[in-house]
């Protein structure tokens, strides 16, 4: 293969990745042909070990490099709570504020009738199957503060609400129409810290 094509399928390959453009994936792609062969390995390693290792948690979808992930292992954490999120990168959020020590449940997105998304594309019966098996007191309710998270939000609890168990909100504060893994950890803490029941 040419020089130009491996570098034609680098940039590719590079542009397709979220919030890289033409200009940052040429960027990179000169960087690592510059870059020495050792730290061009690690990257590719680094990759290849995520894709290899890293699946879902088979009870909560979280990261997972076993079968369970670290938070569903963990004898430490409040096994009474279980808080909603849509991916599981808005976990990695709510952890970061130190005021969350309940397990998690990840919805794999959220309700969205345009996108065609409906509860049962999302991992909504493995939660209801949770709430009967666990001894679940409250449901804590953190997807983010926009019209699918609040739709979403306002589903689960119509849902959840008949096997009486108490069902919260994350409390107003986080701004609106965004997303938590941009959310300043003292706010969403806050957030947390006073949820309100719906
Ligand atoms: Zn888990």
């Amino acid at each position: 293969m040419s020089a130009d094509r491996s570098l034609q399928i680098l940039l590719d390959e590079l542009g397709r990745l979220p919030g890289i453009g033409p200009k940052s994936a040429q960027r990179i792609a000169y960087y690592l042909l510059e870059a020495d062969a050792e730290e061009a390995r690690r990257l590719s390693d680094a990759i290849r070990r995520v894709k290899e290792q890293v699946h879902f948690c088979s009870r909560c979808f979280n990261y997972a490099t076993q079968d369970e992930c670290s938070i569903c292992m963990d004898p430490s954490r409040d096994q009474r709570l279980i808080c909603v999120v849509g991916e599981p990168r808005d976990i990695s959020a709510i952890e970061r504020t130190g005021s969350y020590h309940g397990l998690y449940h990840v919805l794999g997105g959220v309700i969205s009738p345009m996108d065609k998304i409906g509860p049962d594309q999302l991992h909504v019966r493995e939660l209801l199957a949770r709430l009967g098996s666990e001894d679940i007191e409250e449901v804590i309710i953190a997807t983010n503060p926009n019209i699918e998270g609040e739709t979403t939000a306002s589903y689960l609890a119509r849902t959840i609400k008949p096997l009486e168990i108490s069902v919260s909100r994350l409390a107003s504060g986080l701004p609106v129409g965004g997303d938590l893994e941009y959310a300043d950890e003292l706010t969403l803490g806050r957030a947390i810290e006073a949820r309100r029941t719906i």
